[in-house]
């Protein structure tokens, strides 16, 4: 079975269930480490950009500092760990993490790396956010123990079992004609315009949540709802689903609330240049050049 598409990685969910062969594995000095501390990612120095990866024998010490740990999986049949080092602790002067990189926000860092990095580092990053907020059971209040390997929170209280959560969220790229529709948050850098984008309610389907969104903050009505691409979006725990529809209304009717403007844009006005794109590495910015190449 497909368990992944990080390259060379896979998750091994299998090898969850077993704590003593988890604990054996991290005791391996050649088991691989991914640090973050204070939300932040180890990024290799140098160039090209990619993830700072240690081994347990390398990180030494500082495994002991009683962070969470995390089993992402196996890297080419490697153990692979996410360890979230103290945040009341400086880190960024700790031998062993300077000379091999810096702390960055995943954030500013992602368009740089390749994908499959990109990915790897998402997913070290999600987990330890959601066990960062989730030392507490949302039930009773209860204190929360990590279990399996790291992917379950079991509270002491009451047993219930808390799962990581993932949050689905689409992205929608509306075309009329030979024109796509992109708009303006009042957040946006100078310049830039998107793809419309909003949150799956509970109970909604996400192609009505896609009609939803669309009709809340263009007023508009579309049709032909056809799947793109999705994007893993841990800021803190989003799936990006990325979707194009069509319409027949060219007349836009703006939600002020969410946004500031939304203008319809032929292929030749997005290759002006002048229009700023969101990131590279978004789906977002796939959505659109999708759109630019394929008329
Ligand atoms: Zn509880």
């Amino acid at each position: 079975m497909l368990q992944s598409v990080v390259k060379g990685f896979t998750r091994a969910g299998e090898l969850r269930q077993d704590d003593a062969d988890l604990a054996n594995r991290l005791a391996e000095a050649s088991s691989i480490v991914i640090p973050m501390w204070r939300n932040r990612n180890l990024i290799a120095t140098g160039r090209p950009t990619k993830p700072a990866l240690l081994t347990v024998g390398e990180m030494g010490d500082l495994l002991g500092l009683g962070g969470a740990v995390v089993f992402l999986g196996l890297f080419e049949g490697v153990a692979c760990f996410a360890y979230d080092l103290p945040p009341d602790r400086e880190m960024n002067d700790e031998p062993a993490l300077a000379e091999r990189g810096d702390f960055n926000d995943l954030r500013m860092v992602g368009s740089l790396l390749k994908t499959h990095d990109a990915e790897l580092l998402a997913y070290a990053r999600g987990m330890l956010q959601w066990h960062r907020h989730h030392r507490f059971c949302a039930r009773c209040g209860g204190e929360t123990r990590s279990k399996q390997g790291g992917h379950v929170r079991l509270c002491l209280g009451c047993e219930k079992r808390h799962f990581p959560r993932t949050d689905p969220a689409i992205m929608v790229l509306v075309v009329h004609e030979d024109t796509c529709l992109l708009a303006r948050q009042p957040t946006f850098p100078d310049g830039m315009f998107s793809v419309l984008a909003g949150f799956v309610e509970p109970g909604e389907s996400i192609e009505d949540a896609v009609a939803r969104e669309v009709r809340e903050e263009v007023g508009l009505d579309v049709t032909d709802v056809c799947y793109a691409k999705s994007q893993p979006w841990p800021f803190p725990s989003s799936l990006m689903l990325g979707f194009s529809a069509q319409t027949e209304q060219p007349n836009v009717v703006l939600d002020r609330e969410e946004l500031e403007d939304a203008r319809w844009f032929s292929r030749d006005d997005l290759r002006t240049g002048e229009i700023v794109f969101p990131p590279p590495f978004s789906l977002a910015n796939h959505l659109i050049t999708r759109f630019i190449g394929s008329g």
